[in-house]
């Protein structure tokens, strides 16, 4: 009998409505059932991200500063150490890693430096 009516309701309603209608409420029931079965930082990645907060590991690209042994790049990071990247030369196809720790500012290959900070953990 239910099915009935809902059968009757669904028939009066025009399909791009109801499409888009079951596409949005699918997506909620997904990120809803994906955020209560998350643990550890993938939880913490979705908190943040429904806080608003797109890039809650700050893994975007920054463009360099002066980078000298007096002001060098400044990395912000939770932990001791980071690995970053850094494109040593405006057209180059590869880009040379290295591992960052705290403390002293560390010099790339290409003459910039850069130093890794306290970052406020997630
Ligand atoms: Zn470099």
């Amino acid at each position: 009998m239910a099915s009935l009516a809902l059968r009757k309701v669904i028939s009066q309603v025009p399909r791009n409505v109801l499409y888009l209608s079951t596409r949005s409420l699918s997506k909620n029931l997904v990120d809803t059932f994906s955020m209560e079965h998350a643990t550890g930082l993938e939880k913490k990645e979705m908190m943040a991200k429904a806080a608003g907060n797109e890039n809650p590991f700050d893994m975007r690209v920054y463009k360099r500063g002066p980078g000298t042994k007096t002001d060098p790049n400044i990395i912000p990071s939770a932990y001791e150490e980071r690995l970053i990247g850094c494109i040593c030369e405006e057209d180059a196809t590869c880009i040379n890693w290295m591992w960052l720790e705290k403390g002293d500012p560390k010099r790339c290959e290409c003459g910039y430096w850069f130093k890794l900070v306290d970052a406020k953990p997630l």
